[in-house]
């Protein structure tokens, strides 16, 4: 089994779109990032890449890369999929807390939700979509997003033992 944690903040900025979790909801701002800016997206890329010690989402996408410009972070979240695959891991469960002032995520949560169990692959219930307003902090103009997520070894991975084993039996009786 792996943990692996993620943060990150984005700040509000008005007449842009504001996507949390692949969903774009209706809000006068949305958040100023060089990708669209999905801070859930990103804390959960870089909570996969740390669980298998794999580095963080500004490896694998330079923020000054052109390339990445207004990107899905769908992108990035793919590629955190590729190296916990890569590292013989599937996900168990996700859980994150956002905070922000507003709009409020508690009507959405659940199509939240939905986008991001869909986009990990895994099903809803095993994704924790939490909101909280920033009381006392000061952050009114950020979103922030924190995220835990557990990775257990593949279930495919003992198979394949089993089947390279297999094979070997089978060549020394054929030896
Ligand atoms: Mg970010």
């Amino acid at each position: 089994m792996r943990i692996g944690y993620g943060w990150d903040s984005h700040e509000f900025k008005a007449g842009i779109p504001l996507v949390i979790g692949g969903v774009k909801l209706p809000h006068g701002k949305g958040l100023a990032g060089h990708s669209d800016g999905d801070v859930l997206l990103h804390a959960i890329t870089d909570a996969l890449l740390g669980a298998v010690a794999a580095g963080d989402i500004g490896s694998y996408f330079p923020p000054n890369d052109p390339e990445w410009k207004g990107a899905n972070s769908a992108v990035f979240l793919g590629e955190a999929l590729k190296q916990i695959a890569k590292a013989g891991y599937e996900i168990s469960n996700v859980d994150s807390t956002l905070i922000l002032e507003s709009p409020k995520i508690g009507p959405h949560a659940g199509e939240i939700q939905k986008s991001v169990a869909r986009l990990l692959g895994i099903p809803c219930n095993a994704v924790g979509i939490k909101a909280k307003t920033p009381e006392g902090m000061g952050t009114d103009d950020a979103a922030i997003a924190h995220v835990a997520v557990l990775l257990v070894k593949k279930s495919g991975t003992r198979m394949a033992h089993r089947t390279k084993r297999t094979s070997k039996s089978k060549s020394r009786r054929r030896g």
